[in-house]
């Protein structure tokens, strides 16, 4: 048998680029990496962060350039226009920067079949949400990894009604069942409101996966794909 400890992957969306470096430290603590996506023009300050946060072993995503919704907007414009208005200026900035990204999460957690097919061929995996098919949908077991492109997880912040003691579980059952939970939310601030994380929380999850001995990856220590799914 193998020893089962479960792995995390905590992933952050948006640009919360002081908050997310002023966390750098504490993510080093706990020797734990987790998955940072960039929505916006990506500046020389956006630049700078996602170097850091490279330099810290973290995995660096893109989260398009205005947070367009993947199939509203393929709907309307076309799938060329999302990539020319979504993705490539930020992977333009990233190239010449010798960036290396290969996670994307798609804004507002929306996604289609259309969407995946575009986007495929550019990144290797997806953050996505529970899609309406409840917390079960977060964990992955280490069979299924390997074919998994679509990572779903679980909102963590005020605005997605989080109990501490619910999140605690949750890395509980990860821990005990040898699975990958995947959770997502935005900025890191002490106190932290609505769809953020505050400081206190990302502590406390940090603490309790480290005494279950759960792993924290980013995106890109995961298991490679197998293939096509
Ligand atoms: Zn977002």
């Amino acid at each position: 048998m193998t020893k089962s400890h479960g792995m995390i992957c905590l992933t952050f969306d948006d640009h919360d680029y002081v908050g997310w470096q002023t966390a750098i430290p504490l993510f080093a603590e706990f020797n734990a990496h987790a998955l940072f996506s960039f929505s916006g023009e990506i500046t020389a300050e956006a630049v700078s962060c996602m170097k850091a946060l490279a330099a810290a072993g973290h995995t660096i995503g893109l989260h398009t350039v205005h947070h367009a919704d993947a199939p509203e907007y393929i709907a309307a414009h076309g799938a060329q226009a999302y990539f020319d208005d979504e993705i490539k200026p930020q992977l333009a900035v990233c190239r010449a920067e010798g960036i290396a990204v290969r996670s994307f999460a798609f804004p507002n957690n929306k996604f289609n079949d259309e969407a995946l097919a575009l986007l495929t061929p550019l990144f290797t995996r997806f953050r996505a949400g529970l899609g309406g098919k409840g917390p079960d949908a977060a964990f992955l077991t280490r069979d299924e990894l390997p074919k998994t492109r679509v990572m779903r997880g679980i909102g963590l912040g005020e605005y997605y009604h989080t109990q501490v003691e619910d999140v605690l579980a949750a890395i509980d059952r990860a821990a005990d069942t040898d699975t990958c939970l995947t959770f997502f939310s935005h900025g890191i601030a002490p106190g932290a409101k609505h769809v953020n994380m505050p400081t206190e929380l990302l502590t406390a999850i940090l603490e309790h996966g480290r005494k279950r001995g759960c792993e924290f990856v980013g995106f890109d220590e995961l298991p490679q794909l197998n293939g096509r799914t």
